[in-house]
């Protein structure tokens, strides 16, 4: 029994698959930015960071933390005390402290989902040219991933050499990670080749250490992530530096830039740090997001399978990896998946309708065309068309005629991500693309078919998020071939070893094109780590 002629189909609606409109980067609660608007980041000259602090107090602020690296004070006040403060000759800047966003998109549908008994290896290995260069072992390079936590109980990610940090708001212990954000990212980078579940760029324990800051939490009304500020992320900045990290993965930002958050990436840059960071998720006509867009950090679009830009990558990229629909680790058991196999045909994998009950279901199909009204289906599994009616009245329809599962199959080419809303099902619910249809209906009439949805702690994502640690697994992989080289030349290999996709040179859409290890690693023997002295050309790199 082969499960060739279903992957291959799969593989064959993937080009027809089409991407779900863009979503802005996540929300801004109103509340929030209110409340938020009363933090500011305040710098002092130097030398006057404590001076500062007491007449801060004096005049009824409170200083909730100071970074005394950055000669910085995070101050909460309104706005009439600091217009008090405007012009004060040991204040070189204040401004508002800006909220900043996980870049992560509402998961979409691929071919390419978790088997139960394999190992898959997510399509950018391939992409970015990986395979032919493992980590070289014995540098030990720590990587630090300013996250939402990761699952560190999950079965394909590193125990040994991860260690991490609280945020400084009490969001919550590195080593969980609500929202899944995190551990997605962190699989990317370090998931283990170990014949389960996926393999990140950098698959063999110990070749690197991660060191996890947490900064996005889960809010418990909404569900959704939690965000972060500048403040907090200069913060988390210091803690990787403290943590030796060399490598910063910032799958994160916001449309505000401030002075502070720029002046201390530049800083962290010149000592030694490589700074990467997702290029947002609003699109071609979005403005800048930072960190990305800072002078001092890699700013990365995301590409698909195919080497296309994603509609949702902002431009400006300086690199481009993937980042639609990218398969890594979520959280233990956190994950849903859907199986359908049949005798002769084999099994294929595909989303459940969210909102599905676990389970299995076996017998024939009984065809409900649109199931509008109690589909006497009786111990069968229910075929379902998509359209008319909700998924969620579908599938009670079916449950009501005492249906086993429940299949939904598209009314348009591609594949399609359904909810049953406030309405779980009973029975297991997928939705399938239209074209599967021909395949079912040739299926013999009573034949049997098993159709199970069963939690997994792997799953798809998308965003400039996802292409982020892309592109610091290769800078990792590269790098590790010539340690003593600088940051500087590193990012310089990246950028001009990468694969051009759009404009020769550095373009809006593509930057320099898609990252490439092999090549990467080449050019930065070529460059002997960029001795004497590195370009940075100024048409190219806006540094300051
Ligand atoms: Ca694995």
């Amino acid at each position: 029994m082969s499960p060739m002629p279903w992957l291959r189909l799969l593989a064959m609606l993937a080009s027809l698959a089409t991407l779900p409109p863009t979503f802005a980067q996540g929300l801004q609660p109103d509340s929030h930015r209110q409340q938020r608007a009363r933090t500011w980041l305040v710098t002092a000259t130097s030398g006057a960071t404590e001076r500062l602090a007491r007449h801060i107090e004096s005049l009824g602020g409170r200083v909730e933390r100071t970074l005394p690296r950055h000669q910085l004070l995070v101050v909460r006040m309104d706005s009439a005390t600091a217009n008090l403060l405007k012009g004060n000759s040991l204040i070189q800047n204040l401004e508002a402290d800006p909220p900043r966003y996980p870049m992560q998109l509402p998961a979409m549908q691929s071919p390419q989902l978790p088997m139960p008994d394999r190992e898959t290896i997510p399509y950018g290995i391939e992409q970015l040219d990986t395979p032919v260069l493992p980590y070289r072992h014995g540098t030990n390079r720590t990587i630090c991933l300013i996250d939402s936590g990761i699952d560190l109980q999950h079965e394909d990610l590193p125990k040994g050499g991860v260690s991490g940090a609280f945020d400084v708001q009490g969001s919550g212990d590195w080593y969980v990670d609500e929202t899944g954000h995190g551990t997605h990212v962190a699989g990317t980078i370090a998931a283990l080749a170990n014949d389960r579940g996926v393999r990140g760029l950098i698959p063999q324990p110990n070749d690197i250490n991660l060191f996890v800051v947490k900064v996005f939490g889960k809010d418990p009304d909404t569900g959704e992530s939690t965000w972060t500020s500048s403040a907090d992320l200069i913060t988390a900045l210091d803690r990787c530096e403290d943590a030796g990290a060399t490598i910063v993965n910032m799958s994160l930002g916001g449309p505000e830039k401030t002075w502070a958050e720029r002046r201390a990436f530049a800083r962290a840059f010149r000592h030694g740090l490589l700074l990467v960071a997702a290029a947002g998720n609003d699109g071609p006509d979005a403005p800048p997001s930072y960190p990305a867009s800072y002078p001092s950090v890699i700013s990365v679009g995301a590409v698909d399978a195919r080497d296309a830009v994603a509609d949702f990558s902002q431009h400006g990229a300086e690199v481009v990896a993937p980042g639609v629909d990218v398969l890594s680790t979520v959280p233990t058991a956190s994950g849903r998946l859907g199986l359908l196999a049949a005798a002769g045909v084999g099994q294929f994998a595909t989303d459940p309708l969210e909102g599905s009950a676990l389970g299995e279901a076996q017998g024939s199909f009984f065809s409900c065309g649109l199931a509008q009204s109690t589909c006497p289906a009786q111990g069968q599994i229910c075929l379902i068309e998509r359209g008319e009616n909700t998924f969620a009245e579908k599938v009670q329809h079916c449950q009501d005629g005492g249906g086993s599962g429940a299949v939904i199959l598209n009314n348009e080419p591609g594949s399609f991500a359904g909810t049953l809303g406030d309405q779980p099902s009973t029975i297991p619910v997928v939705g399938l693309p239209q074209e599967a249809g021909p395949i079912l209906a040739a299926l013999p009439t009573g034949q049997a078919v098993t159709l199970s949805v069963t939690a997994t702690s792997y799953g798809l994502k998308s965003g400039t998020s996802m292409a982020t640690p892309h592109v610091v697994g290769v800078a990792a992989l590269a790098w590790s071939y010539h340690p003593a080289c600088s940051a500087q030349a590193v990012r310089l290999a990246l950028d001009y070893s990468a694969l051009g996709l759009g404009e020769p040179g550095r373009d809006p859409i593509y930057g320099f094109g898609l990252v490439q290890a092999q090549a990467a690693r080449s050019l930065l023997e070529q460059l002997d780590c960029g001795k004497p002295s590195l370009p940075f050309p100024s048409s190219l790199y806006p540094l300051p």
